[in-house]
């Protein structure tokens, strides 16, 4: 018979064993969520994008300090990181498919050749947006402008630790850059005021256009993001600005290369990112701040701050497309260049290539084919949107916990919440496929 240990030692598996479960439990202790919303599930759940491997491991180490226990390897908490079958979430820029693949594989000849067609459209583009600066520059009644969707900025944000362990709120900003005088506007709102779809994206730059009445000709660029701008919903508030606009006659919108689309607007986001580096920011309002004060010359960037009732619902033709004369369905997915004239309403010429001469005509239908004629659109949301309860919770308890000063406290009191609302990744990831929804 063993002799009794009871009351000497732990046995060593027993530790193990504890230990073991205590780093896992670590690792599902950062909030986890599941992919964007309107794309097909991953299998993958996506952690914030300003967490790392690193940082968790250090996290943890000082959660073991807490309670004096050993700490296993790096190693071993990255392998069963792994396992969970967890990611940190990605934004899609700064990636081009095409280029990756055409690197990892020995091209044949036709590969070889649609990538160079690739390059060539990447050239092709930048050279448009060089062009329609220089005609800004000389003429007052041309606008031209690119515009982006900054990756989420996630708040309250800050170097505190339990901000890591919390669900935050998302806050949406797309940026507007003249070519003519270099002005930057910021749209923001929070996620409870609107989502970060193409009826929110097209009130934005509707409202940019809208407010400056001299303008003649706009010449816009952008990505190719099929749920945000390269749709039917953002074309429709293309002819409305049209109709209601007091001297606007044109409207093209160009777009860049897939995989290519550095504009300005990318770095205006990353002075935002830069100088909100070292800054604590509370609210939504925060970001208006660093924004504010991220480039002082020539001027600062102007922010505009939208409330839900601020949205217009521009998709009020839902189930409409735009045909050809033959009757075909106009593919967004293949456009490279669309273009709106005052004088041809519900018609969008467009062109598959940016040095082609003849645009393709196609006017907006009902899918059985009766013409549409637009309307006054209403506005998209008369409440605002609520979050989950779990998000609540997480953010309350930082405010219990003084994390988020007192002076912000009312914010998060009034966040509207719902049994129903879900956490979802508020945008796609590197990993998911883009799809078109035509
Ligand atoms: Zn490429």
């Amino acid at each position: 018979m063993l002799p009794d240990m009871r009351g000497k030692k732990a046995p060593p598996q027993k530790t193990d064993e504890n230990s073991e479960k205590f780093f896992r439990q670590h690792i599902l202790s950062f909030p986890s969520v599941e992919s964007h919303y309107c794309r097909k599930k991953s299998e993958y759940k996506y952690l914030d994008s300003s967490l790392t491997i690193k940082t968790m491991y250090k996290l943890y180490k000082l959660e073991c300090e807490k309670i004096s226990s050993k700490p296993v390897c790096f190693e071993k908490y990255r392998r069963v990181f792994r396992e969970y079958k967890l990611t940190f979430h990605k934004p899609k820029k700064d990636f081009c498919k095409t280029c990756e693949v055409h690197k990892n594989t020995e091209g044949n000849d036709d590969q070889n050749n649609s990538h160079g067609d690739h390059l060539k459209r990447k050239e092709a583009a930048r050279q448009c947006r060089d062009e329609d600066k220089e005609t800004a520059r000389q003429d007052t009644s041309v606008l031209a402008f690119n515009f982006d969707l900054q990756s989420v900025l996630n708040t309250p944000k800050g170097a505190a630790g339990p901000l890591f362990y919390v669900r935050k709120l998302a806050v949406y900003n797309i940026t507007t850059y003249n070519l003519g005088n270099s002005d930057a506007t910021c749209y923001l709102w929070d996620e409870t005021e609107g989502k970060r779809g193409s009826v929110e994206i097209s009130t934005c730059i509707y409202n940019f256009i809208m407010n400056k009445p001299e303008i003649r000709h706009v010449r816009m660029m952008s990505d190719n993001c099929a749920g945000q701008q390269k749709n039917v919903t953002f074309s429709i508030m293309c002819l409305h600005l049209l109709k209601v606009h007091p001297v606007l006659e044109v409207i093209d919108h160009k777009f860049f290369e897939s995989g290519h689309t550095q504009m300005e607007c990318d770095s205006i986001h990353g002075k935002i990112e830069q100088k909100s580096k070292n800054i604590p920011i509370y609210t939504p309002e925060g970001w208006a701040q660093v924004i504010r004060t991220a480039r002082s010359n020539p001027r600062p960037y102007d922010v505009t701050y939208l409330l839900h009732d601020d949205f217009i619902d521009f998709n009020q033709s839902k189930k409409s497309v735009f045909q050809d004369e033959s009757g075909q369905k106009l593919k967004f997915r293949n456009a490279v260049w669309l273009h709106y004239e005052k004088s041809a309403p519900e018609t969008i010429f467009f062109k598959n290539s940016y040095n082609g001469t003849s645009y393709t005509k196609c006017t907006l239908k009902k899918l059985r084919g009766r013409p549409v004629i637009i309307s006054e659109p209403a506005k998209l949301y008369s409440s605002r949107i609520p979050i989950s309860n779990a998000k609540k919770k997480d953010l309350k308890k930082l405010c219990v916990e003084l994390v988020i000063p007192k002076v912000n406290h009312d914010y998060y009191d009034n966040l509207p919440t719902s049994k129903l609302a879900r956490d979802n990744l508020p945008e796609p990831d590197q990993l998911e496929e883009s799809d078109y929804s035509e």
